[in-house]
């Protein structure tokens, strides 16, 4: 009987544990930290055998197979040592691909993956086809594989579950965009991290497709020096392409095998310019899954974006309130700011990830009327943009932050929460963060 060893018993650890009990392995799963009582039942409930609180070495050295949770970085102890004495380590992607059927469509890139993850799903599965959804959202895939190993699945995947693959194929893959993010996990070199979110097309054939944004320069560069097998469609904003997807006179024009579909701007449920792009990637795919064009238009409509992505809170007194939380870099805030279409309150600051406030100075003093900073060090936005706008605030707690911006805002304006930093120095997490957010709208 072959032995696997899981590292790290949350949702994708506790799936591979399933799935790997079920296709016959002896499974132990080891987690340094405390696991939830939800996956301690479930474990149990299966007879699998677990620990937390620390790895019994012993245990996880003599394994055939190690399936390590993303989460954990190459540098820690264990890994090493599983490293030097030579046993596979692979992540729950690579597992769980073994053992479904159906090739999947894998979405990566450092923003836009949910979004872009969720529209596909939701065109597809609009559009009749029988799909799921997994990666690092809902479900584990390794667990709903365990169920429904016949179903093809959409996989949003992180750059750190594209590291733990081996061979895994997506037949269609999405490379949404590139901007310098983990690089702590990659030794601080951007080209290690881009190597990283390419893997998503390394096993693919000419069978398969590769795509991904046109405009991305970095993307473009590393296409220039490296060869892929799969059939490359790109979607551009401003290019007009032979095969692909791009924009001409407010409509979504995707054409392939001689096939065009064109789909009005307006129409999409979802605002921004990002969310074009990203509207574009997730008809590409239903376009090659032939999904009817008066389904995919419908869909698109009925859209309405995923919870802390550009989301309309509430009209307070003809002030709109948006929770765009999960914007934890700049790249992210670009769009959120390029997308207002009215004098904006915005409310920024948290944890900073090393940005540089320049790249939003042409949209802050296009855009920006007043800055409400939220956050326990607010020193480079201060820096950035004190003198630039008409007020600057700076708060710590979600409920100044509120009061403050509505203050601050005139009818007709927006207040946008768009941090452009990560939130754990106030908040648990971005969820949190845009919940309180949303809790003291609605009190206003
Ligand atoms: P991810 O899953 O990659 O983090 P999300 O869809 O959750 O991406 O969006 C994260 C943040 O990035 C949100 O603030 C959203 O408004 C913004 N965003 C979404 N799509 C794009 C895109 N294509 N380019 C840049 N920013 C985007």
């Amino acid at each position: 009987m072959k032995k696997i060893a899981i590292l790290g018993a949350g949702e994708s650890g506790v799936g591979t544990a399933i799935l790997a009990l079920q296709k016959g392995y002896s499974v132990f799963v080891s987690d340094f930290g405390t696991i939830k009582d939800n996956y301690k039942e479930a474990l149990t409930n299966a007879g699998i055998c677990w620990e937390e609180n620390g790895h019994t070495e012993a245990e996880i050295l003599d394994a055939d197979v190690v399936v390590k949770s993303p989460g954990i970085p190459d540098k820690a102890p264990i890994i090493k040592k599983l490293v030097d004495k030579g046993v596979k380590i692979i992540s729950e992607i690579e597992f769980a691909y073994h053992f479904n059927s159906e090739l999947s469509i894998a979405i990566t890139g450092s923003n836009g993956k949910t979004t872009t993850t969720m529209l596909t799903y939701k065109l597809l599965k609009d559009g009749g086809l029988d799909i799921g959804i997994a990666g690092n959202i809902g479900d584990s895939y390794a667990g709903q594989v365990a169920s429904n190993p016949e179903k093809c699945y959409v996989l949003e995947l992180s750059s750190f579950q594209l590291d733990g693959i081996v061979e895994f194929r997506p037949n269609i893959a999405v490379l949404t965009n590139l901007s310098p993010d983990h690089l702590d996990r990659y030794d601080y070199k951007y080209s290690n991290y881009i190597d990283s979110k390419f893997r998503i097309t390394m096993n693919q054939t000419a069978e398969d497709y590769f795509i991904y944004d046109y405009d991305d320069e970095e993307i473009q560069q590393w296409l220039k020096t490296h060869t892929i097998k799969a059939k490359a469609l790109p979607f551009s904003l401003y290019k007009k392409l032979d095969e692909g997807a791009y924009v001409e006179d407010k409509n979504i024009v995707v054409t392939m095998n001689k096939e065009t579909i064109v789909l009005p701007i307006e129409d999409l449920g979802i605002e921004g310019l990002h969310n074009v792009k990203n509207a574009m990637a997730a008809t590409t795919i239903a376009q090659l899954k032939r999904i009817r064009k008066d389904k995919i238009r419908e869909s698109l409509s009925d859209f309405q974006g995923v919870e802390h992505r550009l989301e309309k809170v509430l009209k307070v007194d003809n002030v709109q309130y948006i929770n765009d939380s999960k914007a934890t870099n700049i790249n992210a805030t670009f769009f959120a700011l390029e997308s207002m279409k009215t004098p904006t309150v915005w409310i920024v600051g948290g944890v900073d990830k090393g940005n540089d406030y320049h790249e939003l100075m042409p949209l802050v003093r296009e855009k920006v009327k007043s800055i409400v900073c939220l956050g326990l060090d607010n020193t480079k936005i201060r820096d950035a943009y004190q003198n630039v706008v008409e007020s600057f605030v700076e708060v710590q707690t979600m409920n100044d932050a509120v009061k403050v911006a509505q203050s601050l805002a005139e009818s007709g304006d927006a207040v946008l929460l768009s941090p452009a930093c990560a939130s754990f120095d106030l908040f648990e997490n971005y969820e949190d963060r845009g919940r309180q957010f949303k809790d003291e709208v609605h009190n206003l």
